[in-house]
């Protein structure tokens, strides 16, 4: 099979980087090398800069029901080469194909459909005082930089992509040097679509080069970017030097709350899900089980046996695999650090805690991590502080409402939590005292895209969905003009 090589897509067409340097594209699940990706610097943004500029005023004065109905056109071509792209994701990635055909795909077909129905239906507000009318507009603001992760390539990017382009922007988007490969294909529908040329631009390459170009490019004045809360730093400090406007969607360590009264196999279930759903590579993880102690035994039995039963590591291009391989060789060293962490501060491995044993030929030379549960270490300790973003969780005992509410919160982190009770009064009151973004109850990673998303504390700033994305990617205007009102 010929190799897949990745160049970058500039005023819609493909183009080789300028310095000609490329990098390797890995495949996680056999650490084998497939491909060369554009290794792009600061001069291949430049040209993308440049490209854009000539597309904004197209675009930008386009009506609403245009840029939707060629949204529209994304998303059909995304959806006629589903199973193209679940096949490219699984192979990227490390996830298993049928994670990538039921959800990230869909979601970033419906990530387009979603923005371009939402703004065939934006309101403005208009006021009056006694003298003067007031009414406000909504304006896009330019070219708008994208970085985002590896976790969710597609899903995340065109959950950047969409709302950006919705409200008139258009865009320059770096994903992660890892997983460009789906980034790839939709410019080959982008190229096949009626949306002009210049609108999306995709840049490939380094955080360090791109990521920063885009960061401290003048003439960008808004960045949205999903990863780590460390990077998240770095490009709050290079925005804040052109007063940018900026969306951070960083890390989390979420608490997972199982109270004695829950429906106890639905809170297994949905556990084991929330535990290990792509490899536990998903920032709304729930990492940190907090059981309250008199079904702290039940829930442990029943959550080990539902584990060993539903997460069985295995060939991620096959439908039946129910959990993948860790994205690098990178990774799954610090993953596995973190396990080694854990057995020196005195944890208990109760459940895996090591490569699988039973994987096939194809894999053996993959990044692949058994679905680990640990035991006996404090809320205090670095395994239950700090984010390992891998197939890790602990379970810690509490006794009541107020000790469970202190030791969730006791983190850095506030992206999302999970509680789970049948009394509707106390996920109330829980749900009021934790410090998160979101909070699921009896439920997780139910995404209803019109709510606000985010973190608090260390897990980011600022909202995106639904309105709050249209408010982020354009600026709002008001226009407040003199009033007579008395008969001439
Ligand atoms: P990173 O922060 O390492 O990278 C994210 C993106 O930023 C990549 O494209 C990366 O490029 C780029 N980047 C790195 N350095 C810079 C820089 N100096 N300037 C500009 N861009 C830069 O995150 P990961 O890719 O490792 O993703 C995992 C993290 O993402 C986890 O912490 C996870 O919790 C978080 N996440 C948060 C979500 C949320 O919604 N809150 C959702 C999903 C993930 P490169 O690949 O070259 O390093």
């Amino acid at each position: 099979m010929a190799s897949t090589k990745i160049v970058n897509f500039i005023d819609g067409s493909f183009m080789p980087p300028i310095d000609g340097e490329y990098m390797d594209m890995v495949e996680p699940a056999t650490g084998k090398v497939y491909g060369q990706l554009a290794n792009s610097n600061d001069k291949d943004v430049e040209i993308a800069v440049a490209a854009a500029k000539v597309a904004f005023p197209i675009w930008s004065s386009m009506s609403a029901s245009e840029r939707s109905t060629l949204m529209l056109e994304i998303a059909n071509g995304i959806e006629q080469r589903l199973e193209a792209f679940a096949e490219a994701e699984s192979k990227d990635q490390g996830k298993p194909v049928t994670l990538a055909r039921t959800v990230d795909i869909p979601r970033a077909i419906y990530n387009f459909r979603y923005f371009a129905g939402l703004i065939l239906h934006h309101e403005d507000i208009s006021t009056q005082i006694e003298g003067a009318c007031s009414y406000t507009m909504q304006q896009p603001i330019g070219i708008a930089g994208l970085i985002s992760p590896w976790n969710l390539p597609l899903y995340l990017l065109s959950w950047k992509i969409a709302p950006a382009i919705a409200v008139g922007n258009v865009c320059i988007a770096k994903p992660s040097e890892i997983t460009s490969l789906t980034a790839h294909l939709l410019c080959e529908v982008i190229s096949q679509c009626k949306i002009p040329k210049g609108v999306i631009n995709i840049v490939y390459g380094q955080g360090h080069r791109v990521g920063n170009a885009l960061t401290q490019h003048p003439d960008i004045p808004l960045i949205s970017f999903t990863g780590g809360t460390a990077t998240g730093k770095v490009i709050m400090q290079a925005a804040a030097l052109h007063y940018k406007k900026i969306s951070l969607e960083l890390g989390g360590k979420n608490p997972n709350i199982i109270f004695k009264d829950c429906d106890l196999e639905v809170a297994v279930q949905n556990s084991v899900r929330s535990s290990f759903a792509n490899q536990g590579e998903i920032c709304l993880c729930g990492s940190r089980i907090f059981v309250e102690k008199e079904v702290e035994e039940a829930f442990v039995e029943q959550f080990v046996a539902a584990t060993s039963k539903a997460v069985v590591p295995g060939d991620p291009s096959l439908s039946a695999t129910s959990m993948g391989a860790l994205v690098s060789k990178e990774h799954y060293d610090k993953v596995m650090s973190y396990i080694a962490l854990a057995k020196e501060l005195g944890g208990n491995i109760i459940f895996g805690g090591d490569r699988p044993s039973d994987l096939p030929e194809r894999c053996k030379d993959g990044y692949f991590i058994a679905p680990t549960i640990i035991t006996g270490l404090p809320p205090d300790s670095r395994v239950q502080q700090e984010e390992i973003f891998g197939p890790v969780v602990t379970i810690w005992p509490f006794t009541s409402e107020k000790q469970v509410v202190e030791l969730a919160n006791c983190n850095r982190y506030g992206l999302s939590a999970s509680v789970w009770t049948r009394d509707i009064q106390r996920a109330h009151r829980i749900a009021t005292h934790l410090h998160a973004g979101t909070v699921w109850i009896n439920t997780w990673m139910k995404r209803d895209l019109r709510v606000p998303f985010g973190g608090w504390k260390h897990s980011g700033i600022g909202r995106e969905g639904g309105k709050y994305s249209i408010d982020f990617y354009a600026e709002q205007k008001t226009v407040c003009f003199a009033t007579d009102l008395t008969l001439q």
